[in-house]
């Protein structure tokens, strides 16, 4: 079964020893992240005495591709596929009443931040924030419910300062600006893997990202009507908190470190009044250190999944898609194609580019390349490209404002196309291999 709640998540972790609990009390401002940090892709910690507060805050339960596709109930190399394939199938949730709903087991409309532990994770950043919460909004016009996670800014006991880059909730909360209206938002916290990689998924416009978790789960996503929200929030999150943004208010935001690793600057930004708190009667907080490996898997399989079934809609011979780490699982994009014809890896990288804004470099290779291989990827790039011919730069495209070398988010974009030509005479790119190496077992040679 697969686990559809942190809780039941926390104990199949801990069932396999990937659990650790800290006992000892931590600070909130940077110990708890730097903990976090060092057991990033390792094991999952809970800090049972995190501050001065009664909530344990858990961290790192998504920190590497193994564990996600053992929440997704997969093998490793299925993540992606597995993703695209919920994203295709979706499926309907289901409404259960409060009675049913653990998320409202304390209901509470004086919300006070500060009785969350909510951490200060880097050096710079403004102050402590919200990192892996779900938010949730409807669209105003059609009222589908929309998924995302943005970082939010404690900048007072009811208020929350957010970043929103130029995507659904963007567009939603410019539509209800231009009519001097507040934007109703719900936040969960507290998530399985799940539902937080649903959110993540790179969608149409009213798609629900709801109806994928659903999908991953095999039954519906159970979901609870707001109280001060008309929104329908996971009944089995932790906590929820309710609200909305508020209508051309602007405040100070930031600086907060982000996942390509250098601080996102302070500025004017949107502002998220609460007006109430649910939670379970003992709740755990969940936060995401920013740049870790959970941080950026769980932000890079739902886009994999995405850009597989995108790029195979203009070249059917795709493979598989790899956002690497390197390039912050975001920026540089490794695709794997059976090349049949000429001309293939560029209009794969099309596809990519016209995907995602925040796709910036990307390397076609051939099936023999194991594109989860930064080194085997590079070898392609060093024996089977002539940059004259295979490099194409395109300038000034739209991408991402929280690449430092962006010109405040217009950037350029590069493709690679390190296949092997088509005309090449036959045996010039043959790779190298030694007859049986593959099964010789070193030590019964050399003990
Ligand atoms: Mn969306």
């Amino acid at each position: 079964m697969r686990a559809r709640s942190l809780r039941q998540w926390l104990q199949v972790l801990n069932t396999d020893g990937m659990l650790k609990h800290v006992d000892k009390k931590v600070n909130l401002s940077y110990e708890l992240a730097a903990v976090g940090k060092k057991a990033d892709g390792r094991f999952a910690v809970q800090f049972d005495k995190p501050g001065d507060s009664q909530v344990p805050v858990v961290t790192g339960i998504g920190g590497s591709r193994e564990l996600l596709a053992r929440a997704m109930g997969v093998s490793v190399d299925r993540v992606a596929e597995h993703f695209a394939w919920a994203q295709a199938n979706p499926m309907e949730c289901t409404i259960v009443e409060a009675g049913a709903a653990p998320v409202k087991e304390r209901v509470t409309h004086d919300v006070d931040l500060g009785t969350l532990p909510i951490p200060v994770h880097h050096e710079k950043d403004g102050g402590p924030y919200i990192t892996a919460g779900v938010l949730i909004a409807k669209d105003p016009k059609t009222g589908v419910s929309n998924l995302s996670i943005h970082r939010l800014h404690v900048l007072g006991p009811n208020r929350l300062g957010i970043l929103i880059l130029p995507r659904h909730l963007s567009h939603f909360h410019r539509m209800a600006e231009a009519e001097g209206k507040p934007l109703e938002v719900a936040i969960a916290i507290g998530l399985d893997p799940i539902l937080l990689l649903a959110s993540q998924a790179l969608t149409s416009p009213g798609y629900d990202e709801y109806t994928i978790a659903s999908a991953l789960y095999g039954q519906p996503l159970e979901l609870v009507k707001g109280e001060t929200v008309d929104l329908e929030v996971p009944a089995q999150a932790e906590i929820v908190l309710e609200g909305y943004l508020l209508p051309a208010v602007r405040e100070m935001e930031g600086p907060f470190g982000e996942y390509p690793k250098y601080y996102g600057p302070a500025s004017p930004k949107p502002v998220i009044e609460l007006t109430a708190m649910t939670s379970r009667m003992d709740p755990i907080f969940q936060t995401i250190v920013p740049a870790t490996k959970e941080h950026l898997l769980l932000g890079s399989v739902p886009r994999e999944g995405g850009l597989i079934q995108i790029i195979r809609n203009a070249v059917p011979n795709t493979r598989s898609v790899h956002l690497t780490p390197g390039g912050t699982c975001r920026y540089h994009l490794a695709i794997s194609i059976d090349k049949q014809n000429e001309g293939e890896a560029k209009n794969a990288m099309f596809a990519a580019f016209g995907s995602s804004q925040e796709i910036k470099h990307v390397v076609v290779v051939d099936k023999d390349v194991d594109i989860f291989n930064p080194e085997d990827v590079e070898w392609a790039v060093a024996t089977r490209c002539q940059a004259g011919r295979d490099v194409f730069i395109v300038e000034r495209a739209l991408g991402n404002k929280l690449d430092p070398s962006s010109d405040d988010g217009i950037s350029d974009k590069m493709g690679i196309d390190a296949t092997v030509p088509s005309d090449a005479p036959v045996g010039r790119f043959e790779r190298i291999r030694i007859p049986g190496e593959d099964k010789i077992k070193l030590e019964d040679y050399c003990s």
